[in-house]
Protein backbone atom coordinates (compact mmCIF):
# COMPACT_ATOMS: atom_id res chain seq x y z
CA UNK A 1 0.00 0.00 0.00
CA UNK A 2 2.76 2.44 0.89
CA UNK A 3 4.77 1.52 -2.42
CA UNK A 4 1.70 2.46 -4.71
CA UNK A 5 1.05 5.63 -2.62
CA UNK A 6 4.69 6.80 -3.10
CA UNK A 7 4.32 6.67 -6.60
CA UNK A 8 1.97 9.57 -7.03
CA UNK A 9 4.10 12.84 -6.93
CA UNK A 10 2.64 14.67 -4.10
CA UNK A 11 0.59 17.69 -6.10
CA UNK A 12 2.53 20.60 -3.75
CA UNK A 13 6.11 18.75 -5.01
CA UNK A 14 5.14 19.05 -8.73
CA UNK A 15 1.56 19.46 -10.06
CA UNK A 16 2.55 18.60 -13.83
CA UNK A 17 4.53 15.61 -12.59
CA UNK A 18 1.13 14.93 -10.53
CA UNK A 19 -0.79 15.14 -13.08
CA UNK A 20 0.94 12.69 -15.28
CA UNK A 21 0.77 9.97 -12.18
CA UNK A 22 -2.55 10.19 -11.94
CA UNK A 23 -3.54 9.42 -15.44
CA UNK A 24 -0.64 6.85 -15.60
CA UNK A 25 -1.95 5.05 -11.65
CA UNK A 26 -5.85 5.07 -12.90
CA UNK A 27 -4.96 3.38 -16.18
CA UNK A 28 -6.32 6.54 -18.36
CA UNK A 29 -4.03 6.68 -21.15
CA UNK A 30 -0.65 5.54 -23.18
CA UNK A 31 1.20 7.51 -25.83
CA UNK A 32 1.49 7.14 -29.18
CA UNK A 33 3.91 6.53 -31.61
CA UNK A 34 3.52 9.74 -32.97
CA UNK A 35 4.39 12.69 -30.18
CA UNK A 36 1.51 14.42 -29.24
CA UNK A 37 -1.19 11.76 -29.62
CA UNK A 38 -2.55 9.68 -26.94
CA UNK A 39 -4.52 6.12 -26.71
CA UNK A 40 -7.53 6.47 -24.59
CA UNK A 41 -7.71 3.60 -22.94
CA UNK A 42 -11.22 1.78 -21.74
CA UNK A 43 -11.78 3.43 -18.32
CA UNK A 44 -11.19 7.16 -19.89
CA UNK A 45 -12.72 6.32 -22.74
CA UNK A 46 -16.03 4.93 -21.04
CA UNK A 47 -16.16 8.20 -18.67
CA UNK A 48 -16.00 10.09 -21.99
CA UNK A 49 -19.22 7.81 -22.67
CA UNK A 50 -20.97 8.77 -19.80
CA UNK A 51 -20.57 12.41 -20.47
CA UNK A 52 -21.00 12.02 -24.26
CA UNK A 53 -24.69 10.30 -23.44
CA UNK A 54 -25.49 13.75 -20.75
CA UNK A 55 -24.95 16.39 -23.46
CA UNK A 56 -25.90 14.04 -26.45
CA UNK A 57 -29.36 13.49 -24.91
CA UNK A 58 -29.57 17.31 -24.16
CA UNK A 59 -28.84 18.26 -27.29
CA UNK A 60 -31.52 16.01 -28.76
CA UNK A 61 -34.05 17.38 -26.23
CA UNK A 62 -33.10 20.88 -27.74
CA UNK A 63 -34.23 19.76 -31.46
CA UNK A 64 -30.67 18.75 -32.37
CA UNK A 65 -30.00 15.53 -34.56
CA UNK A 66 -26.22 14.05 -35.20
CA UNK A 67 -24.61 13.54 -38.63
CA UNK A 68 -20.88 12.86 -39.72
CA UNK A 69 -19.04 15.39 -41.89
CA UNK A 70 -15.71 14.00 -43.92
CA UNK A 71 -12.08 14.05 -42.14
CA UNK A 72 -10.82 15.99 -45.32
CA UNK A 73 -11.03 19.50 -46.57
CA UNK A 74 -10.16 20.96 -49.92
CA UNK A 75 -7.41 23.59 -49.24
CA UNK A 76 -9.65 26.01 -51.70
CA UNK A 77 -12.10 25.61 -49.17
CA UNK A 78 -10.64 25.60 -46.14
CA UNK A 79 -9.51 28.78 -47.33
CA UNK A 80 -12.26 30.85 -48.42
CA UNK A 81 -12.83 32.78 -44.32
CA UNK A 82 -9.73 34.43 -44.43
CA UNK A 83 -9.91 34.83 -40.26
CA UNK A 84 -10.85 31.23 -40.39
CA UNK A 85 -7.80 30.54 -41.90
CA UNK A 86 -4.95 32.72 -40.58
CA UNK A 87 -6.44 31.40 -37.09
CA UNK A 88 -6.31 28.02 -38.08
CA UNK A 89 -3.44 27.37 -40.30
CA UNK A 90 -0.50 27.18 -37.79
CA UNK A 91 -1.83 24.16 -36.27
CA UNK A 92 -3.25 22.42 -40.04
CA UNK A 93 -1.85 19.09 -40.89
CA UNK A 94 -2.29 18.27 -44.52
CA UNK A 95 -2.90 15.33 -46.85
CA UNK A 96 -1.04 15.47 -49.85
CA UNK A 97 -0.88 11.89 -51.45
CA UNK A 98 -3.06 9.32 -51.94
CA UNK A 99 -1.70 6.24 -52.60
CA UNK A 100 1.45 6.85 -55.24
CA UNK A 101 -0.51 9.55 -56.49
CA UNK A 102 0.29 13.57 -56.03
CA UNK A 103 -3.23 15.13 -54.79
CA UNK A 104 -3.82 18.43 -57.24
CA UNK A 105 -4.88 19.89 -54.24
CA UNK A 106 -3.71 19.58 -50.76
CA UNK A 107 -6.60 18.24 -48.04
CA UNK A 108 -6.52 19.70 -44.57
CA UNK A 109 -7.63 17.10 -42.04
CA UNK A 110 -10.42 18.88 -40.06
CA UNK A 111 -8.86 21.10 -37.19
CA UNK A 112 -13.04 22.01 -37.13
CA UNK A 113 -15.59 21.58 -39.65
CA UNK A 114 -17.01 25.30 -39.90
CA UNK A 115 -15.79 25.08 -43.92
CA UNK A 116 -17.07 21.60 -44.79
CA UNK A 117 -20.66 22.08 -43.18
CA UNK A 118 -21.24 25.51 -44.56
CA UNK A 119 -20.60 24.37 -48.26
CA UNK A 120 -23.22 22.12 -47.29
CA UNK A 121 -25.84 24.02 -45.52
CA UNK A 122 -25.28 26.32 -48.61
CA UNK A 123 -26.32 23.61 -50.93
CA UNK A 124 -29.22 21.90 -48.56
CA UNK A 125 -30.94 25.05 -47.73
CA UNK A 126 -33.30 26.70 -50.18
CA UNK A 127 -36.05 28.73 -48.45
CA UNK A 128 -37.07 29.56 -45.01
CA UNK A 129 -38.95 26.50 -44.77
CA UNK A 130 -35.66 24.87 -44.26
CA UNK A 131 -34.18 26.87 -41.12
CA UNK A 132 -33.05 26.35 -38.41
CA UNK A 133 -30.35 23.52 -39.66
CA UNK A 134 -29.83 22.25 -36.22
CA UNK A 135 -26.77 19.77 -36.66
CA UNK A 136 -23.96 18.11 -34.25
CA UNK A 137 -21.10 15.50 -34.97
CA UNK A 138 -19.29 14.09 -32.64
CA UNK A 139 -16.03 13.05 -33.89
CA UNK A 140 -12.00 13.34 -34.16
CA UNK A 141 -9.89 16.70 -34.76
CA UNK A 142 -6.57 17.37 -35.29
CA UNK A 143 -4.49 20.39 -34.59
CA UNK A 144 -1.01 20.55 -35.01
CA UNK A 145 -0.16 21.73 -31.29
CA UNK A 146 3.50 22.48 -30.62
CA UNK A 147 2.85 22.13 -26.61
CA UNK A 148 0.95 18.67 -26.38
CA UNK A 149 -0.24 17.53 -22.87
CA UNK A 150 -2.30 14.39 -22.41
CA UNK A 151 -6.40 15.38 -22.80
CA UNK A 152 -6.00 18.82 -22.27
CA UNK A 153 -4.41 19.40 -25.60
CA UNK A 154 -3.75 16.55 -27.32
CA UNK A 155 -3.00 16.86 -31.28
CA UNK A 156 -5.77 14.59 -32.02
CA UNK A 157 -8.66 15.07 -29.90
CA UNK A 158 -12.12 13.65 -29.58
CA UNK A 159 -14.97 16.54 -29.20
CA UNK A 160 -18.87 16.95 -30.39
CA UNK A 161 -19.12 19.88 -32.44
CA UNK A 162 -22.68 21.84 -33.31
CA UNK A 163 -23.08 23.96 -36.74
CA UNK A 164 -26.14 25.54 -36.93
CA UNK A 165 -28.04 28.02 -39.38
CA UNK A 166 -31.06 30.26 -38.69
CA UNK A 167 -33.33 32.25 -40.33
CA UNK A 168 -32.69 34.98 -37.59
CA UNK A 169 -29.77 37.16 -35.75
CA UNK A 170 -31.86 37.10 -33.00
CA UNK A 171 -32.42 33.36 -33.35
CA UNK A 172 -29.01 32.62 -33.95
CA UNK A 173 -27.59 34.65 -31.11
CA UNK A 174 -30.74 32.54 -28.56
CA UNK A 175 -29.03 29.58 -29.80
CA UNK A 176 -25.52 30.24 -29.04
CA UNK A 177 -26.82 30.79 -25.35
CA UNK A 178 -29.12 28.05 -25.17
CA UNK A 179 -25.97 25.86 -25.90
CA UNK A 180 -23.14 27.56 -23.34
CA UNK A 181 -25.97 27.02 -20.57
CA UNK A 182 -26.21 23.49 -21.64
CA UNK A 183 -22.48 23.27 -21.17
CA UNK A 184 -22.80 25.04 -18.14
CA UNK A 185 -25.02 22.23 -16.67
CA UNK A 186 -22.86 19.84 -17.72
CA UNK A 187 -20.39 20.94 -15.68
CA UNK A 188 -21.86 21.82 -12.74
CA UNK A 189 -24.45 18.91 -12.42
CA UNK A 190 -22.62 15.94 -13.76
CA UNK A 191 -18.93 16.90 -13.79
CA UNK A 192 -19.52 18.90 -10.45
CA UNK A 193 -17.31 21.58 -11.41
CA UNK A 194 -18.28 25.06 -11.05
CA UNK A 195 -17.38 27.38 -13.76
CA UNK A 196 -17.20 31.06 -14.90
CA UNK A 197 -19.40 31.97 -18.44
CA UNK A 198 -18.61 35.06 -20.49
CA UNK A 199 -17.94 36.31 -23.51
CA UNK A 200 -14.34 36.11 -24.92
CA UNK A 201 -11.99 39.52 -25.84
CA UNK A 202 -11.19 40.24 -29.70
CA UNK A 203 -8.01 38.25 -28.93
CA UNK A 204 -9.24 35.30 -27.74
CA UNK A 205 -12.37 35.03 -30.07
CA UNK A 206 -12.30 31.67 -32.09
CA UNK A 207 -11.33 32.49 -35.65
CA UNK A 208 -14.42 33.60 -37.75
CA UNK A 209 -16.89 34.19 -35.36
CA UNK A 210 -18.43 37.83 -34.60
CA UNK A 211 -18.36 36.19 -30.35
CA UNK A 212 -16.94 34.07 -28.45
CA UNK A 213 -18.84 32.57 -25.41
CA UNK A 214 -16.82 29.99 -23.01
CA UNK A 215 -16.57 28.04 -19.68
CA UNK A 216 -13.57 28.93 -17.83
CA UNK A 217 -12.73 26.48 -14.44
CA UNK A 218 -9.98 26.21 -12.43
CA UNK A 219 -7.80 23.58 -11.66
CA UNK A 220 -6.25 22.77 -8.25
CA UNK A 221 -2.95 24.82 -9.38
CA UNK A 222 -4.94 28.18 -9.37
CA UNK A 223 -5.02 27.35 -13.16
CA UNK A 224 -7.64 28.25 -15.62
CA UNK A 225 -9.10 25.39 -18.41
CA UNK A 226 -11.46 26.44 -20.84
CA UNK A 227 -13.77 23.87 -20.42
CA UNK A 228 -16.38 24.76 -23.57
CA UNK A 229 -17.17 27.54 -26.09
CA UNK A 230 -20.42 28.41 -28.20
CA UNK A 231 -19.82 30.81 -31.00
CA UNK A 232 -22.26 33.12 -32.88
CA UNK A 233 -20.88 33.53 -36.03
CA UNK A 234 -23.21 36.08 -37.53
CA UNK A 235 -23.41 36.12 -41.24
CA UNK A 236 -19.33 35.40 -41.65
CA UNK A 237 -19.46 31.92 -43.08
CA UNK A 238 -22.95 32.49 -44.33
CA UNK A 239 -21.34 35.42 -46.92
CA UNK A 240 -18.64 33.11 -47.69
CA UNK A 241 -20.27 29.81 -48.43
CA UNK A 242 -23.40 31.57 -49.72
CA UNK A 243 -25.77 30.10 -46.90
CA UNK A 244 -29.14 31.94 -48.57
CA UNK A 245 -32.41 31.62 -48.63
CA UNK A 246 -35.43 32.45 -49.92
CA UNK A 247 -37.38 34.01 -46.73
CA UNK A 248 -41.46 34.40 -46.85
CA UNK A 249 -41.68 37.55 -48.25
CA UNK A 250 -39.92 36.57 -51.73
CA UNK A 251 -36.42 38.06 -50.47
CA UNK A 252 -33.27 36.19 -50.18
CA UNK A 253 -31.24 36.89 -47.14
CA UNK A 254 -28.29 35.20 -45.62
CA UNK A 255 -28.32 32.73 -42.96
CA UNK A 256 -26.74 33.48 -39.01
CA UNK A 257 -24.73 30.64 -37.82
CA UNK A 258 -23.42 29.39 -34.63
CA UNK A 259 -20.94 27.00 -34.16
CA UNK A 260 -20.11 25.34 -30.35
CA UNK A 261 -17.69 22.39 -29.02
CA UNK A 262 -16.83 20.58 -25.71
CA UNK A 263 -14.14 17.85 -26.56
CA UNK A 264 -12.18 15.29 -24.09
CA UNK A 265 -10.08 17.91 -22.42
CA UNK A 266 -13.06 17.30 -20.16
CA UNK A 267 -11.51 14.85 -18.25
CA UNK A 268 -8.80 16.83 -18.06
CA UNK A 269 -10.64 18.99 -16.05
CA UNK A 270 -12.18 16.10 -13.90
CA UNK A 271 -8.64 15.41 -13.05
CA UNK A 272 -7.24 18.23 -12.15
CA UNK A 273 -10.33 19.50 -10.42
CA UNK A 274 -11.03 16.59 -8.14
CA UNK A 275 -8.01 14.85 -7.94
CA UNK A 276 -5.94 14.59 -5.02
CA UNK A 277 -2.59 12.92 -3.73
CA UNK A 278 -3.95 9.50 -3.30
CA UNK A 279 -5.56 9.48 -7.32
CA UNK A 280 -8.39 10.30 -9.03
CA UNK A 281 -12.08 11.04 -7.41
CA UNK A 282 -14.79 10.86 -10.03
CA UNK A 283 -18.47 12.05 -9.81
CA UNK A 284 -20.25 9.27 -9.39
CA UNK A 285 -22.41 10.44 -12.56
CA UNK A 286 -19.55 10.25 -14.66
CA UNK A 287 -17.73 7.11 -12.74
CA UNK A 288 -17.44 3.79 -14.75
CA UNK A 289 -17.54 2.26 -11.30
CA UNK A 290 -19.60 3.89 -9.05
CA UNK A 291 -19.36 1.24 -6.48
CA UNK A 292 -16.38 -1.33 -6.18
CA UNK A 293 -17.23 -4.13 -3.08
CA UNK A 294 -14.11 -5.66 -1.09
CA UNK A 295 -14.44 -8.70 0.45
CA UNK A 296 -11.88 -9.32 3.60
CA UNK A 297 -12.14 -12.65 2.96
CA UNK A 298 -9.15 -14.84 5.01
CA UNK A 299 -9.34 -17.76 6.96
CA UNK A 300 -12.23 -20.41 7.79
CA UNK A 301 -14.87 -18.09 6.40
CA UNK A 302 -13.48 -17.21 3.44
CA UNK A 303 -16.23 -18.64 0.91
CA UNK A 304 -19.09 -17.44 2.91
CA UNK A 305 -17.83 -13.69 3.06
CA UNK A 306 -16.82 -14.18 -0.89
CA UNK A 307 -20.63 -15.13 -1.76
CA UNK A 308 -21.99 -12.44 0.54
CA UNK A 309 -20.01 -9.94 -1.94
CA UNK A 310 -21.14 -11.23 -4.89
CA UNK A 311 -24.56 -11.19 -3.07
CA UNK A 312 -24.36 -7.41 -2.31
CA UNK A 313 -22.71 -6.68 -5.51
CA UNK A 314 -25.52 -8.30 -6.94
CA UNK A 315 -28.31 -6.31 -5.27
CA UNK A 316 -26.50 -2.75 -5.88
CA UNK A 317 -26.28 -3.34 -9.53
CA UNK A 318 -30.14 -4.93 -9.95
CA UNK A 319 -31.77 -3.74 -7.47
CA UNK A 320 -29.94 -0.31 -6.88
CA UNK A 321 -29.33 0.37 -10.62
CA UNK A 322 -25.59 1.20 -10.09
CA UNK A 323 -22.52 0.78 -11.70
CA UNK A 324 -20.93 -1.93 -9.35
CA UNK A 325 -17.91 -4.05 -9.66
CA UNK A 326 -17.16 -7.08 -6.68
CA UNK A 327 -13.52 -7.49 -6.33
CA UNK A 328 -12.94 -10.92 -5.90
CA UNK A 329 -9.25 -11.29 -7.05
CA UNK A 330 -7.72 -13.70 -4.82
CA UNK A 331 -4.00 -12.41 -5.92
CA UNK A 332 -4.42 -9.19 -3.94
CA UNK A 333 -4.98 -7.83 -0.14
CA UNK A 334 -7.36 -5.95 0.80
CA UNK A 335 -5.19 -3.28 1.32
CA UNK A 336 -3.69 -2.85 -1.94
CA UNK A 337 -7.00 -2.91 -3.73
CA UNK A 338 -8.69 -0.06 -1.62
CA UNK A 339 -5.55 1.63 -2.89
CA UNK A 340 -6.26 1.05 -5.88
CA UNK A 341 -9.48 1.40 -6.56
CA UNK A 342 -9.28 4.94 -4.68
CA UNK A 343 -6.40 5.82 -7.03
CA UNK A 344 -9.24 5.01 -9.56
CA UNK A 345 -11.45 7.33 -8.32
CA UNK A 346 -14.60 4.73 -7.75
CA UNK A 347 -16.80 6.81 -5.34
CA UNK A 348 -17.74 4.79 -2.93
CA UNK A 349 -16.48 1.09 -1.32
CA UNK A 350 -18.28 -1.31 0.30
CA UNK A 351 -15.96 -3.94 2.83
CA UNK A 352 -17.34 -6.88 4.29
CA UNK A 353 -15.48 -9.11 6.39
CA UNK A 354 -16.04 -12.03 8.50
CA UNK A 355 -17.16 -9.72 12.01
CA UNK A 356 -19.78 -7.72 9.61
CA UNK A 357 -21.60 -10.89 8.56
CA UNK A 358 -21.94 -11.95 11.97
CA UNK A 359 -23.13 -8.46 12.74
CA UNK A 360 -25.15 -8.23 9.71
CA UNK A 361 -23.59 -5.19 8.65
CA UNK A 362 -21.62 -3.58 6.34
CA UNK A 363 -18.68 -0.69 5.75
CA UNK A 364 -18.86 2.03 3.46
CA UNK A 365 -16.34 4.49 2.65
CA UNK A 366 -16.62 7.21 0.61
CA UNK A 367 -13.77 8.81 -1.81
CA UNK A 368 -13.99 12.20 -1.25
CA UNK A 369 -13.49 12.60 2.30
CA UNK A 370 -12.25 8.96 3.13
CA UNK A 371 -15.55 8.74 6.06
CA UNK A 372 -16.43 5.10 7.00
CA UNK A 373 -20.29 3.84 7.89
CA UNK A 374 -20.96 1.29 9.18
CA UNK A 375 -24.52 0.37 8.26
CA UNK A 376 -27.03 -2.44 8.46
CA UNK A 377 -26.66 -4.79 5.69
CA UNK A 378 -30.66 -4.50 4.89
CA UNK A 379 -30.16 -0.89 4.24
CA UNK A 380 -27.36 -1.35 1.46
CA UNK A 381 -28.70 -0.30 -2.06
CA UNK A 382 -30.09 2.50 -0.11
CA UNK A 383 -27.71 4.18 1.94
CA UNK A 384 -25.21 3.73 -1.75
CA UNK A 385 -27.58 5.16 -2.89
CA UNK A 386 -28.04 8.31 -0.71
CA UNK A 387 -24.13 8.20 0.26
CA UNK A 388 -23.36 8.22 -4.09
CA UNK A 389 -25.88 11.67 -4.36
CA UNK A 390 -23.66 13.07 -1.55
CA UNK A 391 -19.99 12.49 -2.83
CA UNK A 392 -21.63 14.27 -5.90
CA UNK A 393 -22.76 17.22 -3.96
CA UNK A 394 -19.69 17.23 -1.83
CA UNK A 395 -17.43 17.52 -5.01
CA UNK A 396 -18.88 20.02 -6.37
CA UNK A 397 -19.20 21.97 -3.21
CA UNK A 398 -14.88 21.64 -2.50
CA UNK A 399 -14.35 22.33 -5.94
CA UNK A 400 -16.79 25.72 -5.15
CA UNK A 401 -14.90 26.42 -2.30
CA UNK A 402 -11.77 26.23 -4.02
CA UNK A 403 -12.55 28.44 -6.63
CA UNK A 404 -14.40 31.24 -4.62
CA UNK A 405 -11.40 31.39 -2.33
CA UNK A 406 -8.79 31.92 -5.01
CA UNK A 407 -10.94 34.58 -6.68
CA UNK A 408 -9.66 37.95 -6.02
CA UNK A 409 -11.17 41.34 -6.88
CA UNK A 410 -7.72 43.48 -7.92
CA UNK A 411 -6.79 47.03 -9.40
CA UNK A 412 -3.18 46.23 -9.76
CA UNK A 413 -0.81 44.06 -11.83
CA UNK A 414 1.24 43.40 -8.40
CA UNK A 415 -2.09 42.57 -6.85
CA UNK A 416 -1.65 39.59 -9.15
CA UNK A 417 1.52 39.47 -8.86
CA UNK A 418 1.04 38.62 -5.16
CA UNK A 419 -1.10 36.30 -5.36
CA UNK A 420 1.70 33.97 -7.71
CA UNK A 421 -0.56 34.34 -11.09
CA UNK A 422 -3.13 31.18 -8.75
CA UNK A 423 -6.57 32.37 -9.36
CA UNK A 424 -9.46 34.03 -10.19
CA UNK A 425 -8.27 37.73 -11.06
CA UNK A 426 -11.23 40.05 -11.85
CA UNK A 427 -10.73 43.75 -12.84
CA UNK A 428 -12.11 46.86 -14.49
CA UNK A 429 -10.18 46.73 -18.16
CA UNK A 430 -10.23 49.70 -20.90
CA UNK A 431 -11.26 48.85 -24.51
CA UNK A 432 -7.20 48.62 -25.61
CA UNK A 433 -6.09 44.94 -26.47
CA UNK A 434 -2.35 46.34 -25.58
CA UNK A 435 -3.53 46.45 -22.18
CA UNK A 436 -4.01 42.67 -22.11
CA UNK A 437 -0.89 42.37 -24.28
CA UNK A 438 0.94 44.00 -21.36
CA UNK A 439 -0.74 42.22 -18.29
CA UNK A 440 -0.01 38.76 -20.21
CA UNK A 441 3.45 39.85 -20.52
CA UNK A 442 4.03 41.06 -17.27
CA UNK A 443 2.11 38.00 -15.28
CA UNK A 444 1.55 35.14 -18.27
CA UNK A 445 -2.27 35.63 -17.12
CA UNK A 446 -4.58 35.75 -20.44
CA UNK A 447 -8.07 37.49 -20.09
CA UNK A 448 -10.60 34.40 -19.66
CA UNK A 449 -13.65 36.27 -19.80
CA UNK A 450 -15.44 39.37 -19.92
CA UNK A 451 -18.48 39.32 -17.50
CA UNK A 452 -21.65 41.13 -18.15
CA UNK A 453 -22.82 44.16 -15.95
CA UNK A 454 -21.55 47.73 -15.53
CA UNK A 455 -17.47 47.87 -15.41
CA UNK A 456 -16.14 50.27 -12.13
CA UNK A 457 -12.94 51.79 -11.63
CA UNK A 458 -9.97 52.14 -13.70
CA UNK A 459 -8.14 49.93 -16.19
CA UNK A 460 -5.80 47.63 -13.91
CA UNK A 461 -2.87 48.15 -16.26
CA UNK A 462 -3.20 51.62 -18.04
CA UNK A 463 -5.42 52.97 -15.26
CA UNK A 464 -7.82 54.66 -17.92
CA UNK A 465 -11.84 54.66 -17.05
CA UNK A 466 -12.82 50.79 -17.25
CA UNK A 467 -14.88 50.10 -19.82
CA UNK A 468 -15.25 46.12 -19.61
CA UNK A 469 -15.53 43.73 -16.58
CA UNK A 470 -12.62 41.23 -17.14
CA UNK A 471 -11.45 37.86 -15.55
CA UNK A 472 -7.33 36.73 -16.07
CA UNK A 473 -5.87 33.55 -14.94
CA UNK A 474 -2.96 31.77 -16.02
CA UNK A 475 -4.34 29.10 -18.44
CA UNK A 476 -3.93 26.09 -20.02
ZN1 LIG B 1 -5.89 49.90 -20.20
Amino acid sequence: MQRLLKEITPRTEDYSQWYLDVINKADLMDYAPVRGFMVIKPYAYRVWELIQAYMDARFQETGHQNAYFPLLIPESLFKREAQHVEGFSPEVAWVTQGGSEELSERLAIRPTSETITGIMYAKWIQSYRDLPVLINQWCNVLRWEKATRPFVRPREFLWQEGHTVHRTEADAREETQRMLNIYVDTLRDVLAIPALSGEKSERERFAGAVETWALEALMGDGRALQAATSHFLGQNFARVFEIDFLDEDGERRLGWTTSWGASIRLIGALIMVHGDDRGLRLPPRVAPIQVVVVPIAAGPQREQVLDAARQAGAEIGEIGGLRVHVDDRQEYTPGWKFNDWEMRGVPVRVEIGPRDLAQGQVVLVRRDTGEKAVVPRNQLALRVRELLDDVQEGLYQQALSWRDSHTYTVSSVDEILAHDVRGFFKSGLCAESACEDRLQTATGATLRVLEAGEPEGACLVCGAPAVRRAVFARAY
